[in-house]
């Protein structure tokens, strides 16, 4: 499968892997490719970088949490270091740069697809546990059948509806559920309710859970979709930080892009900051900022290395 919105450049690689004897689905979005692999189940996907609707990073996950083995290779612009590791680390198996060595990225393809075939030989059948009642995200343990939680081995007492949400939401670990899912599923009917109620809802669960990206959240935004709870142990998100060319431009575009509402204006210092313990690492806000403000944290240019603790500072008031 390609995931790529750019038409050219997904026919030049289409056509070339049709070649190799592949059969090609294609998707011009995230979305639609998480849709697309659950529907068409290929057997690896070249992922973009930049997508139209959401980070390829984030995309990355959905279909890692989707198929834990299928070969996912990074098609990218970007040929630095720091993102090869960030699409590594978002699940992928493979990075390579554009402009693609096509045959290279077709021995590369193969030698992956190989090596998951040698796997799947070797995996013996699982035997279905009697875990199924039992599901741990980090600290957070479940009990479905029981309807008990505990967070590091300390019992949490939640209301029914915070217990219904995140019981739907263990029961699918791993995958992006969309607001209207939730509350179609957790509210259990069709409410002319609004998908600010969704957002309060996990807000509950999350404070009660004690839970949060910048130590390692288990229940996570997707942006402009909704929330997935992560499988194992999840790494601390990074936080992005705006730096000195926001003052006084201040266009409040990265505002309307963040889908956790976490940038927030600051009038005296004429410029927008971000909350580094919510920000959840989508990237979504540096594309939309017009003088290049906004970076990683450990991306920030040296010259405004300072905006790190004046951002971090900002939220300690
Ligand atoms: S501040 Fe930027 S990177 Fe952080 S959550 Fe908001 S849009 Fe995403
Ligand atoms: S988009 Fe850039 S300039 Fe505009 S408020 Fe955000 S950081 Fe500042």
């Amino acid at each position: 499968m390609i995931v790529e919105d750019d038409a050219t450049t997904a026919d030049l690689i289409a056509e070339l892997v049709e070649q190799e004897g592949f059969t090609v689905s294609r998707a011009g979005g995230g979305l639609q490719a998480v849709e697309a692999f659950t529907r068409d189940h290929p057997v690896a996907v070249f992922l973009d970088w930049v997508l139209p609707d959401i980070p390829g990073t984030e995309a990355c996950r959905s279909l890692r949490a989707l198929d834990g083995i299928v070969p996912i290779i990074f098609v990218s612009g970007r040929d630095d270091e720091a993102s090869t590791i960030r699409g590594l680390d978002a699940g992928a198996d493979d990075y390579v740069a554009k402009p693609v060595r096509i045959r290279e990225l077709i021995a590369r393809l193969e030698a992956h697809i190989r090596k998951v075939a040698t796997l799947t030989e070797r995996q013996a059948a699982e035997p279905a546990g009697e875990q199924e009642r039992m599901r741990r995200f980090g600290d957070v343990e479940v009990d479905l059948a029981a309807r008990l939680v505990s967070v590091d081995g300390q019992p949490l007492n939640l209301a029914p509806l915070e217990f219904s949400l995140l019981e739907y939401l263990a029961r699918n670990a791993g995958v992006a559920v969309s607001r209207d899912q939730i509350m179609r599923e957790v509210y259990g009917f069709a409410a002319e309710i609004s998908t600010e109620r969704v957002d309060q809802l996990v807000r509950r669960l999350r404070t009660k859970l004690g839970d949060g990206p910048k130590r390692g959240g288990v229940l996570v935004a997707v942006p402009g979709y909704g929330y997935r709870l992560e499988q194992g142990s999840p790494q601390p998100a990074m936080a992005y930080v705006i730096t000195q060319p926001c003052v006084s431009i201040k266009d409040a575009s990265c505002v309307e892009v963040c889908p956790v509402d976490c940038i927030h204006s600051d009038d005296a210092a004429d410029m927008y900051f971000i909350d580094p313990d919510e920000c959840i690492d989508c990237g979504a806000c540096v594309d939309p900022c017009p003088v290049d403000a906004i970076f990683p944290e450990d991306e920030v240019p040296e010259e405004w290395r300072n905006f790190i603790q004046i951002n971090a500072d900002y939220f300690k008031k």
